[in-house]
């Protein structure tokens, strides 16, 4: 599912953020990223969906090179893919339910089929009775449901989350956590990258711990390690 090899980042004026990372994820797995500030999580992260490419190294996601691939193979990629942000990044002119319509569009799926993947999106996140409202009459933690929902519209084989909690309270926090693990339980791939130490704590799921680029922890139903 995911294959890094010897993979680094460098940016322009020398920075590395990434250096000669090699790690597997198998299809199923739930991920934690943790680390200090700047060890180079969102890197990571974003290498997935080819945000960001590897300046060395190979990497694989899903069967796609990602280091090698054309910008016309990028869309197909990203299909297979949901992305879920620490910002939500909802179409703030749309309604809950054609901002995850959108998404069904690109695909090109029939009205009926896209109908029915809607209402199941919106019923697994607890939404249904918002799929008319805008993004700005919702709260921050019902903006977030919407945006997963929305990652999952597809049937994507992983969802990559940056800090998706990172604007919520701590309950709410819980809520969006709880709706990870319901769709990881599906089949689903799950890589967070996440500062929520009580919730890395408590779900004990594999933690791969990041600092000054390197890999310095994976571990089997771990703890986030650090102080946040
Ligand atoms: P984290 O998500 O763990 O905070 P990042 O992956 O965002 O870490 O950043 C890792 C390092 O790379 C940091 O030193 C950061 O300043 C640097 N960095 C990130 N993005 C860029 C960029 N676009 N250009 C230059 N340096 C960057």
């Amino acid at each position: 599912m995911i294959r890094m090899l010897g993979v680094s980042k460098v940016y322009s004026k020398g920075c590395i953020a990434l250096s000669d990372v090699s790690v597997e994820i198998q299809k199923g797995d739930f991920v934690f990223v943790v680390g200090p500030s700047g060890a180079g999580k969102s890197t990571f992260i974003k290498m997935l969906f080819r945000e960001v490419i590897p300046s060395s190294g190979q990497l694989f996601v899903n069967g796609h090179d990602v280091g090698e691939m054309a910008m016309a193979e990028v869309p197909y990629l990203r299909r297979r893919l949901g992305i879920v942000f620490q910002d939500y990044r909802l179409l703030p002119n749309k309604t809950v339910y054609d901002n995850i319509a959108f998404a069904m569009e690109v695909i090109e799926a029939s009205r009926r089929e896209s109908q029915k993947r809607v209402n199941h999106v919106l019923d697994l996140v607890g939404l249904r009775n918002k799929a008319y409202t805008y993004p700005t009459q919702l709260s921050g933690g019902e903006q977030q449901r919407v945006a997963i929902a929305r990652a999952i519209v597809n049937k994507p084989q992983m969802v990559i989350a940056d800090e998706p909690t990172g604007n919520l309270d701590p309950d709410t926090s819980w809520e969006i956590m709880k709706i990870f693990e319901t769709i990881n339980k599906g089949g689903t791939t799950i890589v967070m990258a996440t500062h929520d130490k009580p919730v890395v704590d408590a779900m004990k799921k594999r933690v791969i711990a990041i600092e000054k680029g390197c890999i310095v922890r994976d571990q089997a139903k771990g703890a986030y390690g650090y102080e946040s």
